[in-house]
């Protein structure tokens, strides 16, 4: 009997020749990522358990990536960072994303200058699950866990990733295991491509729309079929990332040449560990469900507010108007989601107020220096009136403190690029989210409306 992507990693990492789904087992955790928002409660637990003096299990397998609440006087969440700086160097963890560069400084956001120059030190990162990838942490046949809903991202490179609470997190910090339940599988085979405009925030959106929002409790979402060739490692992380949003416990692709390539440039830039095992996909295996999605019959998509799965037809959303327009995130943060905003709003301007925040220190490089024509993808934004910050973060993602770039301080519609629209998200709790790809947020900005990208 052959198993799934999923079965394939949890048998390996709990010493076994196969597991079933529902079958509990113990498994060998590779990477544990936390951020400054459940890093300082993770480090309490494993204190509190463990001992005041305890020793991590292995500090070159923990990652602490500063990234939620950054840029903001909120004197609480300037210390979060602290935190995670005593505990790094506490425990020798090399891998920490640090906002500042003096190892015994304090981070203290300055909001004298206004939130557009960079604040940040040579060593810091962005966006955790945007930088798991581009330092090397992802790796195929590998099991990730995060303090994180969206850790799940980075089955995009052929691994088991999801996240996980603080209680367990302080466990596996102490231990590098965690007792897990085989999750059963979905399997959603992609056919054919894209057409010009539809982009893979679109695929996801269509899925979710299709299985509901908790469609996929507990369950795998694998991805395969020719489709998925075609799609780029960013978009396979689109996909991944918004697993969560149908309940899933994770989502994970094959791997190929592509997920390759991509490991090896981002693990030898980082000095990361680069040997890995993929694991091969079956698609004799069983599964739960299995649906077929031509790709070439989509088209642009949105949920409307209030969460994920309530998917409407970009087109058939004319009508419905917009207060304002955001691009960044784990989602649609990336340097690909900047370049196909880029590709729509060129000589346009905006009509509504639109922010833009790369999701890494890394992408705003990459921004500044990939020209489109005559202009870097970040002038083409700045001309076409997005207001930008070169403050890598989660930003207004999640909302934040009051001060955050971009967030929602009052009940308005935004169309965002982001992944989760559940009431009061992205700031004020009557403030509503649509989320779409760039495309369409770049086309809604334009217009002021919800808009189909094929119409600009
Ligand atoms: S960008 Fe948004 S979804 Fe991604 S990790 Fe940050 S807050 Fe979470």
């Amino acid at each position: 009997m052959t198993m799934t992507l999923t079965e394939k990693i949890f048998a390996k990492k709990s010493g076994k020749t196969r597991v079933e789904p529902g079958e509990n087992v113990w498994v060998n955790v590779d990477v544990l990522m936390t951020h400054d928002v459940c890093g300082p409660g993770t480090i309490g637990i494993f204190k509190r358990e463990i001992g005041e003096d305890a020793k991590v299990w292995n500090p070159d397998s923990i990652v602490l990536i500063p990234d939620h609440y950054i840029f903001t006087t909120d004197e609480k969440s300037n210390r979060n960072v602290d935190i995670l700086r005593a505990f790094a160097k506490e425990q020798g963890i090399k891998y920490f994303y640090d906002v500042i560069d003096d190892p015994n400084g304090k981070w203290r956001y300055d909001a004298s200058k206004e939130n557009i120059t960079k604040q940040y030190g040579s060593r810091y990162a962005g966006v955790c699950h945007t930088t798991i990838a581009e330092r090397g942490h992802a790796r195929p046949g590998e099991v990730l866990l995060g303090t994180d809903s969206h850790t799940c991202t980075a089955g995009a490179f052929n691994e088991f990733a999801t996240g996980i609470g603080n209680t367990d997190a302080g466990f596996v910090m102490a231990t590098g295991k965690i007792l897990l339940k085989t999750p059963p599988t979905i399997r959603f085979i992609l056919e054919k491509s894209l057409n010009p405009r539809v982009m893979a925030k679109d695929i996801i959106l269509w899925i979710i729309g299709m299985i509901g929002f908790d469609g996929a409790t507990y369950k795998a979402m694998e991805f395969g079929g020719d489709g998925t060739n075609w799609l780029e490692m960013d978009d396979r992380m689109t996909i991944a990332n918004m697993a969560i949003e149908a309940g899933g416990k994770n989502g994970i692709f094959p791997f190929d040449d592509k997920t390759a390539k991509y490991v090896s440039f981002a693990t030898a830039r980082a000095g990361t560990k680069s040997e890995y095992e993929p694991v091969e996909q079956n698609l004799s295996a069983k599964v739960d469900a299995e649906y077929k999605i031509d790709l070439s019959k989509l088209e642009p998509v949105v949920a409307l507010h209030p969460n994920p799965g309530n998917r409407r037809i970009a087109r058939e959303c004319g009508d419905i108007k917009i207060d304002r327009a955001y691009i960044g995130s784990c989602t649609g943060g990336k340097v690909s989601d900047f370049y196909a905003f880029a590709e729509v709003i060129e000589g346009h301007r905006v009509k509504v107020p639109t922010f833009g925040v790369p999701a890494t220190s890394l992408v705003l490089k990459e921004l500044k220096s990939t020209m489109r024509g005559e202009k870097s993808i970040w002038n083409i934004l700045a001309d076409a009136g997005v207001t930008l910050t070169e403050n890598a973060s989660c930003a207004a993602c999640l909302g934040g403190p009051e001060d955050t770039f971009g967030r929602m301080n009052k009940p308005e519609i935004c169309i965002s690029t982001t992944n989760r629209n559940f009431p009061g998200r992205m700031g004020h709790i009557e403030s509503k989210v649509i989320l779409a790809s760039p495309a369409t947020v770049a086309a809604s900005a334009i217009k002021g409306v919800v808009t189909d990208p094929r119409d600009i």
